[in-house]
């Protein structure tokens, strides 16, 4: 399998009810804004570079984000502020991210999360995340080659990281397990003779982050800068 070929296949996944009820009914009733668009409604892939140096992992799709644009961080204000960062850094070409065909294109660094449909109030339930592991345990394996950092937006990303590094058998999880917060930093070890992952924390690129100042766009690149650079990127 290859990376493009994960991603086709995880478009066509249903295995979560009530995620494919919800992301479906989102596209049916819409937001008046989008009234004329037809919404992607699909399991959302990762996005970026094939031979991503960084892994960025989100929470799930925004039901008028990525569910609507097929692309993940895309089409919403988080999108935005996360790529307006990137490309303050140099790792993205433009510093908006408004649809699937805007000509973004990242630099060494990849999009992911550990759900991957719309979740109702933006909370997956144990259950989802846990069905959705195997996704991000393949997608680990695929981009080992590549990545040697990993930023973490939000506390349910954290939660659902490292169960899936276990799984991916390419790095050890450290014990006890690094406790999330912003800032934080934690290196796994490789299980496989690799090279070691950095693992950073950052809070939520949310609206409720952003707007309420506890995010700002220097804490952002801050976080992203260094994992960049732990990256050689
Ligand atoms: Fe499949 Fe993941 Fe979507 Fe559940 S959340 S339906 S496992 S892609």
């Amino acid at each position: 399998t290859t990376l493009a070929a994960l991603d086709r296949v995880l478009t066509g996944c249903r295995a979560c009810p009530r995620l494919v009820a919800w992301r479906e009914e989102v596209a049916t009733v819409k937001r008046k804004s989008f009234a004329d668009q037809t919404y992607w409604a699909r399991p959302v892939p990762g996005f970026g570079a094939a031979d991503a140096a960084v892994l960025i992992v989100g929470l799930a799709p925004a039901a008028h984000g990525g569910n609507r644009t097929g692309r993940m961080f895309t089409g919403d204000r988080s999108g935005d502020i996360l790529v307006a960062a990137l490309h303050d850094l140099g790792l993205a070409n433009q510093a908006t991210s408004t649809a699937a065909d805007d000509g973004l294109e990242l630099r060494g660094v990849r999009f992911t999360a550990p759900v991957h449909c719309a979740p109702p109030d933006n909370k997956p339930t144990p259950a989802e995340r846990d069905t959705c592991r195997p996704w991000l345990v393949r997608e680990l394996q695929l981009t080992r080659p590549t990545v040697r950092s990993l930023v973490v937006l939000g506390a349910f990303g954290w939660q659902a990281l490292f169960p899936a590094v276990a799984a991916s058998g390419c790095w050890t999880v450290p014990k006890p397990r690094p406790a999330f917060g912003h800032g934080a930093r934690a290196v796994l070890a490789a299980a496989d003779g690799g090279p070691d992952l950095t693992v950073f924390g950052c809070y939520h690129v949310s609206q409720q982050n952003t707007f309420t100042g506890k995010l700002t766009p220097a804490m952002l690149r801050d976080v992203l800068g260094a994992a960049a650079v732990e990256a050689g990127l």
